[in-house]
C-alpha cells in the first residue's frame, strides 16, 4: 500500500537551465530527506543538451547519484510557432508536443509513478495524472507574489481594459502588494501575443492540480502566502494547497582546473570586497549597455567578477536557447583599454561561471543580478546583498520585491529593460551596495534571511515539514483511489 512503501515521484522539466536546475534540486531533496523514489524527465529543445549544460546536470546529479534523469526525444515545433515567437510561447508548444513521448516514457518505467510534479509550463500534462489516477502537483520555482499575479491574471483579464502596461494605476491583487504596470511579467506585456493566451491558460489550469510547490520558505513572504490561502480574499483559487519548500538551490560544484585561477584570485581578495556581475543562464545586454556597465564598474573602483556574454540588439533573454560556443571574441565588445586598466581588479569570465561557488566565497560582497529566482535565492542563502538588474520573465517583479519588501537589494532609477543605465549611475549603485551605509542595511537584512532560510530547511523547519506534509497528502490522495494499480 502507499502507506508502507516509498512513493515514486516523477518530475518533469521544460528545457533551459533555469528550469532544469530547480527540478533537479527538488528531486534530490525528495530522495535524500523525504524517502521518495524519484525519476526526472526533461523535455528537450534540441536532440542533445549542449555540452556545458550536460556537464552541470551531471555534476548536479552525482555524488551520490540519487535518481535517473531521462531526456525525452526532441520535438520539432518549427511549423507550430511564428519564427519570432517568444521564449514562453515556444516552451508551451514544446511541452504540449512532448506529451505523447512523456506518456510513453511513463508506461515504460519499471516502477509505476505515484505522483507527478510538473513545472510551470507543463500544466497540460495534468491529464496524464488523471489517467493514471495519481495526484499531480506543479513546482513553481519562484516566489509567492509572482504566483499570486499568475493565479489572479484570469480575473485581471476580465477587469482590466487595454494593455496592462498602459494602466494609470497599479494592478491590485487582494491581500497582496500591488503590481506596477511596468513590472508585469513578460507574457502580460502584450495582450494580443500568443504567449499571453498561453499564460492565461496555464494560470487557469494551475489551481486544478493537487497543489503548488514554491521555492520560498514561510518566513520570506508571510503576508502573500496568507493571502494565497485566504478564500475570502482570492476565492476559489485560494483552495489549492500551497507548499513553500525552499530555498532549494544547487550545492557547491567541485572546483576543476579551469576555475582554479578564479578561486585562487578570490582567495587573495579581502572579505566582501568583490561584486559579482551575472545575468543568469539566458540574459544578455545591448552593446551600449555593455559599454556603460564596463565603464561603471571601472569607475566604481571596486573589485569585480563579470560573466561576459556577447551583446544582443536589445537587452533581454537573448541566449535562452543558445548555450554559446565561445567562438565570439568577447573582449572586442568592451571599451578600449578596459582589460588593461582593470587588470588585477576585475576578472572577466566568458559565458558561464560557477555562480554558487562564487557567491559562497567570503570575498564576494555584492551581486549585480538579473534577479532570476534561482540567482536571487543563491544570493540570499549566501548572505550577499544585490543590485537588481531585471531583464525578462518575472524579474521586474522580483527586483521590486527584493528592493521594496524584502530589503536586500537596490535598483537603478529606471528599469534597465526600458532605458540604458548610464555609467555614472552604475558607478553609484556599485558604491552604494559595496561601500555606503545603505549597503550595510541590505547586508544586515540579507544575513538575517540567510539564517532563516537555513532554519527552514532543517528538521523541524517550515520547508522541511512542508515536504513531509506533501508526502502525507500524496498518500491520502492515493488511498482515495482504491482502483489504482
Ligand atoms: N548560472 C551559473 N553560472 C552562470 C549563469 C547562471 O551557474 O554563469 C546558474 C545560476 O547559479 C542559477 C541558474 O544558472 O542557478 C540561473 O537561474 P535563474 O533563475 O537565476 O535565472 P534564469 O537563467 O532562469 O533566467
Amino acid at each position: 500500500t502507499p502507506e508502507s512503501r516509498k512513493l515514486h515521484a516523477v518530475l518533469l522539466s521544460s528545457p533551459g537551465m533555469g528550469h532544469i536546475i530547480p527540478i533537479i534540486e527538488l528531486g534530490k531533496r525528495l530522495v535524500a530527506h523525504h524517502s521518495f523514489y524519484v525519476t526526472v524527465f526533461v523535455a528537450g529543445a534540441a536532440s542533445q543538451l549542449p555540452a556545458s549544460e550536460s556537464k552541470i546536470i551531471e555534476a548536479a546529479m552525482m555524488n551520490p547519484k540519487l535518481f535517473d534523469l531521462i531526456q525525452l526525444p526532441p520535438v520539432d515545433i518549427s511549423g507550430l510557432v511564428d519564427p519570432d515567437a517568444t521564449v514562453v510561447a515556444r516552451l508551451c508548444v514544446m511541452m504540449r508536443e512532448a506529451r505523447p513521448a512523456f506518456k510513453a516514457a511513463l508506461s515504460a518505467l519499471a516502477v509505476c509513478p505515484d505522483v507527478l510534479i510538473l513545472d510551470l509550463f507543463s500544466t497540460e500534462h495534468f491529464i496524464i495524472g488523471d489517467e493514471l489516477r495519481i495526484p499531480k502537483f506543479v513546482y513553481v520555482a519562484s516566489n509567492a507574489w509572482f504566483l499570486a499575479l499568475k493565479l489572479y491574471s484570469p480575473t485581471l483579464d476580465k477587469l482590466v481594459e487595454g494593455e496592462y502596461v498602459d494602466q494609470p494605476m497599479p494592478l491590485e491583487i487582494p491581500g497582496c502588494r500591488v503590481v506596477r504596470p511596468e513590472d508585469v511579467v513578460d507574457p502580460m506585456l502584450d495582450r494580443s501575443n500568443q504567449q499571453y493566451r498561453e499564460y492565461l491558460r496555464m494560470a487557469t489550469e494551475l489551481p486544478m492540480g493537487d497543489g503548488i510547490l514554491l521555492n520560498i520558505w514561510e518566513d520570506l513572504q508571510p503576508q502573500t502566502l496568507a493571502a494565497l490561502r485566504d478564500e475570502r480574499l482570492l476565492g476559489r483559487i485560494a483552495r489549492v494547497p500551497i507548499y513553500p519548500v525552499g530555498p532549494l538551490i544547487r550545492p557547491l560544484e567541485p572546483v576543476g582546473p579551469n576555475t582554479r585561477e578564479l578561486f585562487d584570485w578570490l582567495d587573495r581578495q579581502p572579505s566582501e570586497s568583490v561584486i559579482f556581475v551575472s545575468f543568469g543562464s539566458g540574459g544578455t545586454l545591448s552593446a551600449d549597455q555593455l559599454t556603460e556597465l564596463a565603464w561603471g564598474l571601472e569607475l566604481s573602483r571596486q573589485r569585480f567578477i563579470w560573466v561576459l556574454r556577447a551583446p544582443t540588439i536589445k537587452s533581454g533573454d537573448g541566449s535562452f536557447f543558445d548555450s554559446g560556443n565561445g567562438s565570439t571574441d568577447m573582449l572586442s565588445f568592451l571599451p578600449d583599454g578596459f582589460v588593461g586598466r582593470t587588470q588585477g581588479i576585475g576578472l572577466l569570465i566568458p559565458h558561464w561561471a560557477p555562480q554558487v561557488n562564487i557567491l559562497a566565497h567570503r570575498a564576494v560582497g555584492g551581486f549585480l543580478s538579473h534577479c532570476g529566482w534561482s540567482s536571487t535565492l543563491e544570493s540570499i542563502v549566501n548572505g550577499v546583498p544585490m543590485i537588481a538588474w531585471p531583464l525578462y520573465a518575472e524579474q521586474r517583479m522580483n527586483a521590486t520585491l527584493l528592493a521594496e519588501e524584502i530589503g536586500v537589494a537596490i535598483c537603478p532609477k529606471v528599469l534597465p529593460s526600458k532605458k540604458t543605465v548610464g555609467r555614472e549611475e552604475i558607478r553609484c549603485l556599485v558604491r552604494r551596495i559595496m561601500v555606503d551605509e545603505e549597503g550595510n542595511a541590505a547586508r544586515k537584512k540579507v544575513k538575517e534571511l540567510q539564517k532563516s532560510s537555513q532554519e527552514a530547511l532543517c528538521k523541524g523547519g517550515s520547508s522541511y515539514e512542508c515536504l513531509w506534509k506533501l508526502r502525507e497528502d500524496c498518500k491520502a490522495r492515493l488511498l482515495e483511489e482504491p482502483t489504482k494499480k
